[in-house]
């Protein structure tokens, strides 16, 4: 981080400042010029808050020249976080496939679901109790009840679950769903992150929808700095000016996401176009881009779906998606473009 100093900076005020970053061990290189005086931060700047520092009477500008996360950060952890959920692996360059409905809609509904995309080779089951709907008129979800179908799904299949946390409140409901999904709605909902941060749960993050990396890999980080080292970052699409799709997939997410951190990532196809059409060939194209795996939106019955199913694809297809994606990764092998 670097401080540049207004002209004649008042001394008091500039003692307290060098005072301040010592107290939180930052060394403080000054650079002497004719008119101004720079200062060069070393240490971990990732806690210090840029704000509080550019608003002193003495400051002229502040500029980071590191990355404001630290855990999530590549450069302090160059290794791929792999996650293990179940037989079920994230990252590290496998394609974790998390399939099944947007919502649990009944027991015979999520355990045929279940069982059809285990068939097919999806390694976690996903489906959403506690739904987040624009509408407040629209369905909500099946709630607690839908958490108890989930586990009964687990049970018949051996499946692990991924379903959607809404509120810090829901958190004792959750206690045997194997990864924890916080919506897009949800990613800058620092309190329920923090709540997350101090479980062990893999918590699965969709980048909101006006969200930048950077601010992706700062919800992650809370989670992170929590001490739960279990998150996986997930695209779904940003919202843009077009509205043929539901939202814009961004694949350049993938090979970006990755330098930056060590995080799994994770497409999200079904949402990201809202067209069950489109779903194949963006799966297709986020495994050639080396995504660390898919979730997708499966149905039994898409037309008669309560939630989501313009985007939802049949088991179906689902089978013959999980093939084509097994071809795709083998002719990758070994490659790869990061
Ligand atoms: C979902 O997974 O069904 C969902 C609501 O996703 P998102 O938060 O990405 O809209
Ligand atoms: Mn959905």
């Amino acid at each position: 981080m670097i401080v540049i100093l207004k002209e004649h900076p008042d001394r008091t005020q500039l003692d307290g400042l060098l005072q301040w970053l010592k107290d939180r061990q930052i060394d403080v290189h000054p650079t002497v010029g004719a008119h101004q005086t720079i200062l060069g931060l070393i240490g971990d700047t990732s806690r210090i808050d840029i704000d509080l520092i550019s608003a002193l009477d003495i400051v002229e500008e502040v500029k980071r020249v590191q990355e404001p996360y630290k855990d999530a950060n590549r450069k302090f952890h160059p290794e791929d976080t792999v996650i293990r959920v179940g037989d079920a692996v994230i990252g590290g360059g496998s394609l974790a496939l998390i399939a099944g409905p947007c919502s649990v809609e009944s027991e015979e509904q999520i355990i045929g679901i279940a069982k059809a995309v285990k068939e097919s080779g999806a390694s976690i089951l996903r489906g959403g109790a506690f739904k987040p709907r624009t509408s407040p008129y629209a369905f909500q979800g099946m709630e607690v009840e839908g958490i108890r179908l989930l586990l009964k799904a687990k049970e018949a299949t051996g499946l692990p679950v991924c379903t959607e946390i809404m509120d810090v409140s829901q958190l004792p409901l959750f206690e045997d769903i194997d990864i924890l999904q916080v919506g897009a709605r949800n990613m800058q909902n620092f309190s329920l992150l923090k709540a997350l941060g101090r479980t062990r749960k893999p918590i699965l993050i969709k980048r909101g929808m006006s969200a930048t990396y950077q601010d992706l890999l700062m919800s992650a980080e809370y989670v992170l700095a929590g001490g739960n080292p279990n998150v996986i970052l997930c695209e779904r699409g940003i919202r843009t000016f077009e509205t043929y799709t539901r939202n814009t997939l961004d694949l350049s997410s993938i090979p970006s996401l990755k330098t930056l951190s060590h995080l799994p990532v994770i497409i999200d196809p079904s949402h990201a176009t809202g067209r069950s059409a489109l779903v194949p060939s963006m799966s297709c194209a986020a495994a050639a881009a080396g995504a660390d795996g898919l979730i997708i939106e499966v149905h039994n019955d898409p037309p008669h779906a309560k939630c989501d199913g313009p985007q939802s694809i049949t088991p179906a297809a689902f089978g013959k998606l999980a093939g084509d994606l097994r071809k795709i990764r083998e002719a990758l092998k070994g490659g790869g473009y990061r």
